[in-house]
């Protein structure tokens, strides 16, 4: 990583439901959405998670357990461990 102002994928995980909710700060949503351009597995997740929020009609704040998050950066990894073809 060449800057520390650059969001990892677990400070996204940690931040999507204040993204979602619009409570995140100008210059973090802007970092947020710079992760999300150049991360497909982010995107992903925001899918995932938008999708979730339209089936319970809010954010799933106290449903996201840490063995989800886990389990969730574990397939980051995986993935970015794949050649970019
Ligand atoms: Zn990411």
């Amino acid at each position: 990583m060449p800057s520390s102002n650059e969001m990892s994928c677990r400070d996204l995980v940690e931040l999507v439901t204040d993204y979602l909710e619009a409570a995140l700060p100008a210059p973090d949503r802007l970092r947020f959405e710079e992760h999300l351009a150049q991360c497909p597995p982010c995107q992903a997740y925001l899918d995932q998670m938008r999708q979730t929020v339209g089936a319970l009609g809010r954010l799933p704040r106290d449903t996201i357990s840490d063995d989800a998050k886990r389990g969730l950066l574990e397939v980051f990894r995986d993935w970015k461990k794949r050649p970019t073809t």
